[in-house]
Order: C-alpha cells, then structure tokens, then sequence
C-alpha cells in the first residue's frame, strides 16, 4: 500500500504508515469477501431502473376512438346485413312455401285425376266384367281365331263353369274365338262374336283346336 503522503510502499496489512505515520486509509478498511462485493455489485446492477415516466402522448387516445369508431361500424353493418339476411331468409321461406303449395296443389289434381281413372276403369269393369285385361300377366297361351270343337260343349255368359248356360257347341263344329280369357283353377276360355264363353282348354282337357 502506498502512502498518500510520503508515497513510500507499506506492507500490506499497515493500516498506518510506518515512514511518516499518516494513516493510510480515511476510514479502517472494512474486510468484505470480494465475493460478497460481487453480489452487492450485481444486486445493485439488476435493481431496475426506476420506469422513465411515460410521455403523456396523444396516439393511445386516438388508437382508442379510431378502434372504438371501428367497432361502431362493424356493429352497424352486422345489424344491417344481419336484417338483409333475415329479409332474404324470409323471402326464401315464402318461396318454399310457395313451391309447396304448388307441389301440395299438383299432388291433389295428381290424385283427383288418378281417382277419376280408377272410377272410369272400375265403371268399365262393372259393364264388362270380363273384358279386363292385365297387360303384365303371362301372355295368352291361345289366339283369337276359329277353332274345332273336340267335344260336345256347352257356352256359357262368364268363362267360369258356374256361369249360365247360353248355349251349346256340337263335336266338330267350328267356332270363331274373338278374345281368349282365363278362368278359374288354370282354364282358358274363348269367347264368342255372340258374347258366350266356351272352354278351351284346362288342366284335364283340350276342348277345342286351332282349325287348319
Ligand atoms: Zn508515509
């Protein structure tokens, strides 16, 4: 250490000065661990800085009205596009409406014409009961055309067994068979320009044949 005064070199632990006597230091040194000074030194360094007082400015407060005008308007064109949207909703659900009372209208005149075809096919059918004919059953198995009687038969007003009787055919007699019909219990039966059934044929016999 040197004197402040003589500016000779002392020894290390002097704590006076052992050419001129002056003490060497103002005050004793105080014996800190240099580590401990570190610390105080760093514990200094990391206190923060008091926060430099904000600069009274001007733009948050114009950011604000600018953000809260923005917001105003986005609210006003949710609300009118929000009733636009409404409005074309509620046009759109008069034309569905609309389209449905036309579907519900097409049905009913639909049905109305479908009840006036079954009337006029069931009136058909009630005068002429054996003129109906199912386009998708089997095909005739026999033409319309003259046929040959094999037996002695009998004509009757219905191609059914229990029909009235109309009338008779004689073995071999010809006969000419304007529409052919199917009975009960797999039988076919002609029937006559007069309107009389006959017989063809059944499961157990063929009553008449084609002529040649
Ligand atoms: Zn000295």
């Amino acid at each position: 250490m040197k004197c402040r005064n003589c500016q000779k070199e002392n020894p290390e632990s002097a704590k006076i000065c052992v050419f001129c006597g002056k003490p060497l230091y103002d005050t004793p040194p105080a014996f800190h661990p240099p580590k401990d000074e570190e610390e105080v030194v760093l514990k200094k360094e990391e206190q923060p800085s008091p926060a430099p007082q904000p600069k009274r400015s001007k733009t948050p407060m114009i950011v604000a009205i600018v953000l809260g005008a923005l917001i105003v308007l986005g609210l006003a064109f949710a609300v009118i596009f929000g009733l636009r949207y409404s409005q074309q909703m509620d046009q759109k659900d008069e034309q569905i409406q609309d389209l449905l009372e036309e579907n519900d209208q097409a049905w009913e005149s639909l049905q109305e014409e479908r009840e006036a075809r079954q009337d006029a096919e069931e009136k058909a059918q009630e005068e002429d009961p054996w003129e109906e004919e199912d386009p998708w059953e089997d095909p005739m198995p026999f033409d319309p055309g003259t046929y040959v009687a094999n037996y002695n038969m009998v004509l009757r007003d219905g191609p059914d067994y229990g029909a009235n009787r109309t009338g008779s055919l004689k073995k071999d007699q010809s006969v000419v068979i304007e529409s052919v019909h199917e009975g009960a219990s797999d039988s076919y039966w002609g029937k006559t320009s007069s309107g009389s059934f006959v017989c063809i044929q059944d499961p157990d016999y063929t009553y008449l044949r084609k002529s040649e």
